[in-house]
């Protein structure tokens, strides 16, 4: 399989160029030649994800070096299992849980993967690379938490001070090592314009090697295409219909992938994305033109996207806009809403969950109250207690912390001062 630019259908790279570069060089988007075909039946019905993720994707590592070892990442980056739980409101509603990973956030499957791919990607260079991530809270911590203590490899986290949860950001600050926290006086657009910034200056790079980790990745968005694959399988198989998805959507990393698992022709039924307050997707599904903007903070933080960075990816997709508004729909849920949808699912039936996953709940709610019977998996993007903050005060009571967390929560975190300009990260990475 080779890829080519979202913007350029006449230059191929191999997956492992494609995933060491992240953005391609015209600053479109990686997308594979085609979408390859899998037929359901190829999966071991025996496997677990990790099974799932290596049969799934070696068609998109077919002819590359790293072909042979795909297997193996794939087992490395797969330890913890994302469970198909039944909710107990309703006999086919169901939560898909991605959140039982080092740092509690579906970010967890991407890193992990992406950082077990580069460390088996030769390089020429003896120098530590650098690898530099903008974050609104989770991608961080699932980075930093991926390549702490890789040798060769050095991480350097920008997130926008006092615009993250207390939680997030001690677990941003708590690795030390070879990660490093910076705490950006400034917004989430202000850390992104300063990473781009230093990966595009030459003089830079020549003084210290530099990469990037984000959403746009392919070593990311690949592998998010598994739990898709593993869920809806499962439920194929027991049920023998298909499973529809429901997915918290901020940058469309992980919607994308979802529908990638469907254009395979595995057992994916409908798909609705579920946005906050930012309904630069929502308007754009309701008919109006693609409008990217400036991003409103929410107290669903991670999905705080005024420009949705997939956009490009999905539009290759589906290049028919009429059949894309068909195929795809996206709600916008406001911060009361979320609240309210805490509240009520703790009170009702006990169901604790984080406010992206919230969003999703809220429209899951509407669907049952429209009378669609329809099997619908939520998909929970982070564990509660990283937003305790925000969750606690509607529901009464503490979140129980999970393991890893309370972990990282008893360690110190500390995180130096930046200020929002490009030549403050290039003085601080050059000191
Ligand atoms: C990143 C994130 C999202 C949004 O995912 P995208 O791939 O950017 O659409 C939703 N929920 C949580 C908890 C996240 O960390």
């Amino acid at each position: 399989m080779r890829y080519r630019s979202t913007r350029d259908a006449t230059t191929f790279v191999p997956i492992s160029q494609a995933i060491a570069a992240g953005l391609a060089p015209d600053g479109g988007l990686y997308v594979p030649e085609s979408l390859p075909t899998i037929d359901p039946a190829a999966f071991d019905p025996h496997g677990r994800l990790a099974d799932t993720a290596a049969t799934l994707l070696a068609p998109f590592f077919a002819g590359d070096a790293l072909a042979d070892a795909l297997p193996a990442i794939c087992a490395e980056a797969f330890t913890f299992d994302a469970p198909l739980r039944a909710l107990p409101a309703h006999p086919h509603s169901l939560l898909l849980e991605l959140f039982h990973g080092p740092t509690s956030a579906f970010k967890d499957f991407g890193a992990r993967f992406l950082a077990a791919c580069l460390r088996r990607m030769p390089r020429q260079d003896q120098r530590p690379l650098t690898i530099l991530v903008a974050t609104s809270g989770d991608t961080g911590a699932a980075v930093a938490a991926a390549f702490h203590r890789q040798p060769g490899l050095r991480v350097v986290i920008l997130y926008p001070d006092g615009r993250v949860s207390p939680r997030q950001a001690h677990q941003l600050g708590c690795f030390g090592d070879n990660v490093q926290a910076l705490r950006v006086a400034g917004r989430f657009d202000d850390c992104q314009r300063m990473v781009k910034a230093a990966l595009n200056d030459e003089a830079l790079q020549a003084d210290v090697p530099l990469s990037s980790a984000n959403s746009i990745s392919l070593g990311r968005l690949l592998p998010q295409m598994s739990y898709y694959a593993h869920a809806a399988l499962g439920w194929w198989r027991e049920h023998g219909t298909p499973l529809n998805f429901i997915v918290p959507t901020g940058n469309l990393g992980n919607a994308m992938a979802c529908l990638w698992v469907r254009a395979m022709g595995l057992p994916v039924g409908e798909v609705e994305l579920a946005c906050n307050a930012n309904a630069t997707l929502p308007d754009y599904f309701a008919g109006a033109d693609y409008a990217p903007r400036e991003a409103v903070a929410t107290i669903a933080n991670a999905m705080d996207v005024g420009a949705p960075s997939n956009f490009e990816r999905l539009r290759w997709t589906f290049p028919d806009e009429a059949r894309l508004r068909q195929l795809l729909h996206a709600r916008s849920v406001d911060d009361a809403t979320i609240r309210q949808t805490i509240g009520r699912h703790a009170r009702e039936h006990d169901e604790v969950v984080c406010p992206h996953t919230a969003t999703a709940m809220h429209r899951l709610d509407q669907l049952r109250s429209a009378g669609n019977r329809l099997p619908w998996a939520v998909v929970a993007t982070a564990h509660p207690a990283k937003f305790d903050s925000v969750v606690e005060p509607l529901i009464d009571r503490p979140v129980t912390l999970p393991a890893v967390l309370a972990t990282m929560l008893g360690r110190s975190a500390s995180a130096q001062v930046l200020a929002a300009e490009e030549q403050a990260l290039r003085a601080w990475l050059l000191r």
